[in-house]
């Protein structure tokens, strides 16, 4: 039988970045992944020569000096991505019932921008927008080494409202709403958003923003590439379908319900319900503790549309558009029935067609509800009327696009759809949840897992446990691999990079 020191659940981005740290640190780990393809989120697939991205279309804090640009050089992968800055002088478009709005890049080119939409508010922008870099400076290697800064400086602005910040801060509805209008990227609901979340985001963005040329596959690639050169196994199609014990602790992990995998510990990167259920019997963890892990919701997923492009058709823009047919950009679980769109649209940058692209995307929030009725259906399963289903959300979709960009309905040569039941299936998140738990401020303590667990040997990493995205689940995924390296020698590894 394989024995490993540490076994990774699932080769998300957490799961990924776990495994590559603690193979570069001389730990000889184990990734275990349930799908043919490794990286969950990243994951990119092709389609008639386009490359579409599932669950990474931009992410923040790239520039040299800033956080994910010192994580990278540490995983000793920066030099090999291929990366597209986005326009610093509008990075995302914020479109409130047609009228303009822009982000643009780095702080005072952010306040300068807004303020000449909003004459007067010029003092009320800058101190929500250097707010939102002190929360989001929080994202340290000095709060990733000193532990008491996380409870006392970091765990606060969890418990505050993002949505209330915004009103405390200006009495300008519209600013608010341009402001907020990234909501979709911190998960979407007035009701839950906390100011550290929305602030650690959009901060993230503002300080620079890029995307990934032919796609976020190239992440985990690198990744997996690095944790093999480094002795680590990964392993695909093997999905963990039992967690066995001896007394308190686990000792393997059991594969596809036939192969047993020894290990002395174990880092899942997979909703911590599910990790739990696999658990035999212990009397370690309570049916309670298990209750109220359940009982916590999860964020809404996406519909999301992909276009391909005919060649030389249809420009590359570099920067996103968001579109509100309401002036609200926060959504709700009653988001279908109220029929007014909010949509984030993109084109993806690739490195053979110029100036041209060839897969655009949108992405149109959509709750469960919406697809529970075909919940027990698996992928190509689904039958005819769900393919009506996508297919009439798609048609209206693209008819919505063409008043923005005249012409885009021509330019498609074909398209394909997903919904959370697609990210149920493929990745196995809650309800095809796209954020995983909800980090709800009326409740910050409840919501936020450490990454340890009261199994001893037993670990959490990924979206679950503090913010979701590229930057928290790599941040999360430090803090589980601090566990294991000292956070002290950790801290100097990733500084000295
Ligand atoms: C549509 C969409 C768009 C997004 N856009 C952005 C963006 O632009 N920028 C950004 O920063 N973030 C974005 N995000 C969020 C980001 O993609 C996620 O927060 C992040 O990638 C999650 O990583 P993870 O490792 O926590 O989990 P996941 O990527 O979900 O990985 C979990 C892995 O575990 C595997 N697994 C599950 N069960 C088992 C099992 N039993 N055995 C073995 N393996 C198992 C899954 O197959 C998967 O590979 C987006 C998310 C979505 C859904």
């Amino acid at each position: 039988m394989d024995r490993y020191e540490v076994i990774i659940i699932g080769s998300g981005l957490g799961g990924l970045v776990c495994a590559n740290t603690l193979a570069k640190e001389g730990c000889k780990v184990c990734v275990l992944e349930k799908n043919e393809t490794f990286g969950g989120c990243l994951r990119s697939y092709k389609r008639r020569g386009g490359i579409m991205d599932t669950g990474i279309h931009y992410v923040g804090s790239l520039d040299k000096g800033q956080i994910l640009n010192q994580y990278f050089r540490y995983m000793g992968i920066l030099d090999k991505l291929k990366l597209k800055r986005l326009d610093e002088d509008g990075y995302d478009i914020i479109n409130l019932m047609g009228k303009e709005y822009k982000h643009a890049m780095e702080h005072e080119n952010f306040i300068e921008t807004l303020s000449h939409s909003f004459p007067g508010e010029s003092r009320n922008i800058r101190n929500i927008v250097y707010k939102f870099k002190e929360i989001g400076d929080l994202i340290s290697l000095d709060t990733l080494r000193n532990h008491s800064k996380f409870s006392t400086s970091v765990l606060p602005y969890f418990s505050i409202s993002a949505a209330d910040f915004l009103k405390k801060n200006t009495s300008n509805a519209n600013l608010r709403n341009v402001i907020a209008g990234t909501t979709v990227l911190c998960g979407g609901e007035e009701e839950n958003t906390a100011l550290y979340t929305f602030s650690t985001i959009v901060n993230s963005n503002i300080e620079s923003s890029y995307r990934f040329v032919d796609g976020s596959q190239q992440i985990a690639d690198l990744l997996i590439a690095s944790i093999q050169a480094h002795g680590g196994v990964v392993r695909n199609n093997a999905k963990v379908s039992r967690l066995i014990m001896n007394g308190e602790k686990i000792t393997a992990a059991e594969i596809n319900h036939e192969e047993q995998i020894e290990g002395d510990y174990f880092i899942s990167d997979i909703h911590p319900s599910t990790v739990f259920e696999m658990l035999d019997k212990t009397k370690i963890i309570k049916k309670a503790y298990i209750s109220r892990i359940n009982s916590l919701k999860n964020s809404m997923g996406f519909f999301t549309l992909s276009l391909i492009l005919k060649d030389n058709s249809f420009p590359y823009l570099n920067k996103n558009f968001y579109y509100y047919e309401e002036n609200n950009p926060w959504v709700k679980s009653d988001y279908a029935a109220r029929g007014l769109r909010k949509i984030l649209f993109s084109t993806s940058p690739s490195s053979d067609s110029g100036l041209y692209a060839k897969v655009a995307q949108v992405l149109e929030p959509m709750y469960w509800h919406e697809v529970e009725k075909w919940e027990a259906t698996s992928v190509g399963k689904r039958g005819e009327s769900y393919k009506e289903f996508k297919q009439e959300r798609a048609e209206k979709l693209i008819q919505y696009l063409e008043q923005f960009h005249p012409g885009i309905k021509e330019s498609i040569v074909d398209y394909s759809c997903s919904t959370p039941l697609t990210y149920r299936d493929y990745t196995g998140t809650k309800q095809g949840s796209a954020y995983g738990i909800i980090k709800d401020y009326n409740n910050a303590l409840i919501c936020l897992l450490p990454c340890r667990t009261r199994v001893p040997n037993l670990f959490i990493t990924g979206q679950n446990n503090n913010v979701h995205g590229m930057l928290g689940v790599f941040l999360t995924a430090m803090y589980t691999c601090a566990e294991f390296t000292g956070t002290e020698y950790l801290t100097k590894k990733i500084a000295n990079a």
